[in-house]
């Protein structure tokens, strides 16, 4: 499977989402450095600012940005798009391999697009499985559809591939190489520990909330859309009404999101409600953080690396090594459960120190070396 006659193989690396990017970029450093590949980087820019942030700080460079953030495309529009789009950039720079990441409308419909070319597809965090295909909707079936075209899956856990197994993916497909995303924070931390102030925005605000217990928020999950919103927008109110809790919430720019949490927060005296933090600040803010309170994959990820207690604010998890490791809990959008599951954390040190242990079932920072290893070999490189 080497590249034409006399000449690298080339790989291209193709992401569109601010999380794709954060774990993709530890992978195309990782190609390079190995060497012997024609390394290349094609961007959807499905998010477009939220994607800028990270290609810049993760120092990526595409070759190919294909721009395609609309204001409130349907799926329907953003996938026929992304297909039509990404054929001929496919047809252009005739890889040898496509390399896609997860779960979301870039990945399945760049998967499909090399699949009409017969270019084989590696599927970076392959075998997530919730077993529901509305939760994550539509993240499920759109890394189903790619585990199934893949050839190369790169399992970041030994539950993965166990899923894939199971989906009589054959043994030799699969690679437990643990996730990319603690390749990227262990990056990320070195890059802020040498130069902090890559994430000194952050300095006003935990002097202000330097006294009190600090509860760092994401939500942007589209099964919560409407009432599950609410309700967390609701239950972090409730948190914040304690004189000493305080909530730094880095608010998702989804219109389905913004209003919610403006319309029921926007006042309250102990709570920042913030524009998206590039991630050395996120990273930075969950450093900062006693609890993580998300409805995000990759922050059930990273909080164990900090010995963070993390709260899923969602019904189900493709990730259950957290919450089998005890540092993660399923809290779902009930507004009570929230509160009351934050409150004994906050207020019961045995409750609090049985759940924050550091402790990484995610990875040990070396999975992108794995991943280009892998692509090396496949491809005959020495
Ligand atoms: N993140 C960030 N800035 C923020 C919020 C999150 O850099 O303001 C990072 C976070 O560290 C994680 C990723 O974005 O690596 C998660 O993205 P998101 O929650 O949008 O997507 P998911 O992981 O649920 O697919």
């Amino acid at each position: 499977m080497s590249g034409a006659a006399g000449k690298e193989p080339r790989i291209l690396v193709c992401f569109g989402t601010r999380p794709e990017a954060i774990k993709m970029f530890p992978v195309v450093h990782a190609l390079r450095n190995r060497g012997g590949m024609d390394v290349r980087v094609a961007v959807t820019a499905q998010h477009r600012d939220l994607l800028d942030q990270v290609l810049e700080i993760g120092e990526i460079v595409p070759d190919v940005d294909l721009d395609l953030m609309r204001a409130g495309q349907t799926l329907d529009e953003l996938s026929a798009r992304i297909l039509t789009s990404f054929g001929k950039v496919l047809d252009d720079l005739q890889p040898d391999r496509v390399l896609v990441h997860g779960d979301t409308l870039t990945t399945m419909m760049v998967t499909l697009s090399s699949y009409f070319r017969k270019i084989p597809v590696g599927h970076v965090e392959a075998g997530l499985r919730s077993g529901n295909i509305y939760s994550p909707w539509p993240e499920e079936v759109n890394r189903k559809v790619a585990g199934s075209v893949s050839d190369l899956h790169f399992a970041p856990t030994q539950g993965a591939a166990d899923a894939l197994l199971a989906e009589n993916v054959p043994s030799s497909a699969i690679y437990v190489t643990g996730n990319t995303v603690i390749d990227a924070l262990f990056a990320t931390r070195a890059k802020v520990e040498a130069n902090p102030e890559l994430a000194s925005g952050l300095d006003e605000v935990a002097v202000r909330f330097a006294d009190k217990g600090l509860i760092a928020v994401t939500a942007h999950r589209r099964e919560n859309f409407g009432e599950g919103m609410q309700a967390i927008a609701d239950a972090i109110a409730t948190l914040a009404n304690r004189q000493d809790v305080a909530v730094i919430f880095p608010v998702h720019p989804n219109p389905n999101v913004r209003p919610v949490m403006e319309a029921t927060m926007g006042g309250l005296g102990n709570v920042a409600l913030l524009e998206p933090l590039d991630y050395p600040h996120f990273v930075r803010l969950m450093a900062m953080a006693d609890l993580l309170l998300t409805d995000s994959g990759g922050v059930q990820e990273e909080g164990p690396s900090f010995g963070k207690p993390v709260l899923v604010m969602r019904d189900t998890t493709e990730r259950p090594e957290g919450i089998e490791a005890g540092t993660a809990k399923l809290v779902g959008t009930d507004r009570d459960l929230i509160v009351r599951e934050a409150t004994r954390l906050l207020d019961d040190a045995q409750a609090y120190e049985a759940m924050a242990r550091a402790h990484n079932p995610y990875g040990d920072g070396k999975a992108s070396a794995r991943i280009a290893d892998a692509v090396a070999e496949a491809h005959g490189v020495a």
